[in-house]
């Protein structure tokens, strides 16, 4: 019989990461949560534990956690984890969960950890709070976040510098509002991260090879899984990498008066730059491009080396999802457009003319160097 009781606060240690993997690979948003909860391990002063499950073999990827600051991993091996299943992977997790008792978990906003969070939460009888975008566990931290993010009047307010909760911020109201939850009451404190939000760190080859791997005794049997796996379909569909991607040409409603040869002009420079075409919800609203290419607050975040933004206004949603790229020029026929106070260079112009142009003068300076 379990002693599991999800209200003794004082029984859970450690930030945990749940790091998702695919035919035996780890997942980029895995490297970016365990970034982020190295810092917020370092300010409770515990450990960083990712919790890794998979089939056979998978043990040999856990290093690589170690890397980005894991310092240690619990690894779930069976032939039943090879491939992700809701019932199988809930039943392990909350297992170990019940057993070692982490104070914080994160999982990443992806399609299994959407599916697996609330689950897992529900059965071990504590909150979750899903798709967050900003995690603090030091006050003075999360006051400075809200002095920059925020219209509150922080210093008209009462704050316990002792408080240890995770402060979970995300979207809320459509977007509308942000909001930050805490979960007083119940451990561990869960949270799904939205991919692409977290930095993650260099990685550190020598601190990869300290880690610690330890082996977790798999209790599961057929009579735990109800679904059955026949068969995994791939989409045909290419779906394109804005997360992972170090160039993004986005497009705006300035492509209106003609949207196909606007997204022709962006992946043209898109692809002399080596990059991949995002676009603002305005784009996608119109139904000119997929919403696997949308980028900000209701899309994706993306911090590439070089953000190129084609008739885009800069509204604050759109902004939120690319002003963190280092490199943001962008292209814009009003010349007090708001994008330009985000820009590292600015060209006002008309899209349909300068798109073409720098994909001319970026080729030819690449051929007048070979
Ligand atoms: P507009 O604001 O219409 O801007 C078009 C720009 O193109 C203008 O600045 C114009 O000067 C310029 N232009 C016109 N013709 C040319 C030309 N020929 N050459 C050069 N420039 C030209 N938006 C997002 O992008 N992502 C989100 O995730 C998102 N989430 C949202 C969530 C909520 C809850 C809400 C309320 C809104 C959200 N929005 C989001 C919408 C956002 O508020 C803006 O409406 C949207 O970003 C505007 O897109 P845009 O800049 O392409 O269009």
């Amino acid at each position: 019989m379990s002693t599991f009781n999800s209200a003794d606060i004082a029984a859970f240690k450690d930030v945990w990461v749940f790091c998702e993997q695919r035919e035996g690979k780890l997942m980029p948003t895995d490297f970016e949560l365990i970034s982020k909860g190295r810092d917020l391990a370092n300010e409770l002063g515990v450990n960083l534990c990712g919790l890794l499950l998979g089939g056979e073999g998978i043990e040999a990827a856990a290093k690589e956690l170690g890397g980005y600051g894991a310092d240690k991993v619990y690894v779930c091996e069976s032939p039943m984890l090879s491939v992700y299943n809701t019932d199988a992977y809930a039943k392990v997790i909350c297992d170990v969960i019940e057993e070692l008792k982490p104070e914080a978990f994160l999982i990443g906003a992806t399609n299994i950890g959407r599916d697996l969070a609330p689950r897992c939460a529900a059965r071990l009888h504590t909150g979750l709070c899903a798709d967050c975008t900003h995690l603090d566990i030091d006050v003075a931290n999360y006051i400075q976040f809200l002095r920059e993010a925020s219209t509150l009047d922080v210093d008209g307010q009462k704050w316990d510098m002792e408080d240890r909760n995770l402060k979970m911020t995300r979207p809320a109201f459509g977007g509308h509002l942000m909001a930050t939850i805490v979960c007083p009451d119940y451990r561990p404190q869960m949270s799904t991260v939205r991919p692409g939000v977290m930095q993650t760190q260099a990685f550190d080859e020598a601190k990869s090879q300290q880690t610690v791997l330890e082996k977790i005794d798999v209790q599961l049997t057929k009579d735990d899984i109800h679904v059955d796996l026949v068969e995994i379909k791939k989409s045909a569909k290419k779906l394109v990498d804005l997360i992972g991607a170090d160039v993004v040409v986005a497009v705006g409603r300035g492509i209106s008066s003609n949207p196909t040869r606007g997204i022709e002009i962006a992946e043209e420079l898109a692809n002399v730059l080596g990059g991949v075409v995002g676009a603002s919800r305005a784009v996608v609203d119109a139904g000119w491009i997929g919403v696997d290419h949308q980028v900000g607050q209701t899309g994706k975040t993306v911090h590439p080396k070089i953000y190129v933004a084609l008739g885009i206004s800069g509204a604050i949603q759109h902004l939120a999802g690319m002003q963190d790229s280092e490199c943001i020029i962008s292209v814009n026929k009003n010349g007090s457009a708001p994008i330009f106070d985000a820009s590292t260079y600015g060209i006002t112009g008309d899209l349909f003319k300068v798109g073409p142009m720098l994909a001319e003068a970026i080729k030819g300076f690449r051929e007048g160097k070979k």
